[in-house]
């Protein structure tokens, strides 16, 4: 590692502490009011100027450095899963059914152990801003965040992110130009047919038959109307019906998730989705509503700013791929970059034990020898961009 910034192992000690202050006091999304407070504490302690309550929950530290107006924003994210823990640890989850399961514990550690160290440098010129953001898992609080100003109240010109991915090695970087995380929609279909006697079915109409007319049709979408070089996942997840061993059923209520790696792909299947849906309440001549949600679009990082977090990343690490696959999951990060210029970087939680378990697994845990190495990466990009 050619950067050092914890040479009496301190900085360390202190991000360990507040990783298993967060880890043990586990939050929701939008309800991270303990966690929100403990940050901003600490951030006011170091002279940053300090807003809270940003898009409900969330925490904003500014550090102005020099003259320069440039200004670069660092995010991390503050909520818990409904998760029941399983580690037996001595800082595990102190709340029934909460716990961190996907490292963001870890991602506030680094980035306050980040603001800790930067706030007496004296090498930076510009402003950094350092984002907490609230409802990550829900894919709601960087929107909040954004439609509350955050962007233009600090005339922030480019945003990064982090997440810890088990199963990497523990010091290794990656991330990728354009697309690197799947977008999710979430859609529902609510039937309203006649229903009827079992045994007469001629004289209503069986909201059942229609909904699996709508189930099989949707399978053609990905097979037949995508490009198979996009990938994409069109999944019925629920199938409800008020139906009962002698009554056909008048109402059925589809539930699914949509997975697409490009906006052009996920406006293609909800437009073959609403194509279908008609077709179908038109053959059986039924009402039928759809509804289409997008909580997560895909996270696509411009050039520039991946150029940057890479050569960052190089300064402290030597396993760092530029080029690395798309990935199915999503993230909210995927909102900051797609209103400012922005790269999402991953780092390795390590392979072994909780380490390498997955993410929102009840035995998961961030590994605290990742500390260093992420705080490392944001100390190095902050001094690469505002030098
Ligand atoms: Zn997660
Ligand atoms: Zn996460």
């Amino acid at each position: 590692m050619r950067i050092n910034i914890d040479p009496d192992g301190r900085l360390n000690e202190s991000m360990k502490a507040w990783r298993h202050q967060f880890h043990a006091n586990p939050e929701l999304g939008f309800e991270e009011h303990q966690t929100a407070k403990f940050i901003a504490e600490l951030l006011t302690q170091w002279g940053l100027e300090v807003h809270q309550n940003v898009g409900g929950t969330g925490v904003v530290g500014v550090l102005k450095k020099g003259k320069s107006s440039r200004c670069i924003a660092l995010r991390a994210d503050m909520d818990a899963l409904p998760i029941e823990e399983i580690n037996q640890f001595d800082y595990r989850s102190k709340t029934t059914g909460c716990m961190h399961a996907c490292g963001h514990d870890g991602h506030m550690a680094m980035l306050l152990g980040a603001a800790r160290y930067l706030a007496d440098q004296v090498d930076v010129n510009g402003t950094v801003v350092f984002i907490f953001q609230p409802n990550e898992e829900n894919g709601k609080g960087a929107t909040a965040m954004i439609d509350d100003g955050l962007l233009e109240q600090h005339n922030i010109d480019e945003v990064y992110g982090i997440h810890n991915i088990p199963g990497m090695p523990l010091g290794a970087f990656e991330t990728r130009t354009g697309i690197q995380c799947a977008s999710e929609s979430l859609f529902e279909i609510r039937i309203a047919a006649r229903g009827g006697h079992a045994a007469m079915p001629h004289k209503g109409v069986d909201a059942i038959l229609v909904g699996a007319n709508i189930v099989n049709a949707l399978q053609y979408i990905v097979s037949r109307r995508i490009d198979p070089a996009q990938s994409a996942v069109v999944s019925v997840t629920e199938f409800i019906s008020d139906g009962r061993r002698n009554i056909l059923p008048g109402n059925a209520l589809l539930r699914g998730d949509v997975r697409a790696i490009n906006p052009q792909t996920r406006q293609q299947i909800e437009a073959h989705m609403r194509r279908i849906i008609e077709g179908v309440a038109s053959t059986h001549d039924v009402e039928i509503s759809f509804e289409f949600e997008s909580a997560f679009i895909e996270v696509i990082n411009a050039a520039v700013p991946t150029k940057n977090a890479v050569t960052a990343a190089r300064a402290v690490s030597n396993q760092v791929d530029s080029d690395a696959p798309i990935k199915t999951f999503s993230e909210d990060f995927a909102h900051f970059a797609a209103n400012r210029p922005g790269c999402f970087m991953l780092m390795g939680n390590g392979l072994d034990g909780s380490h390498g378990q997955p993410l929102h697994t009840a035995d998961y845990d961030f590994n605290d020898d990742a500390l260093i190495p992420g705080a490392s990466f944001w100390v190095s990009l902050v001094r690469q961009q505002l030098n």
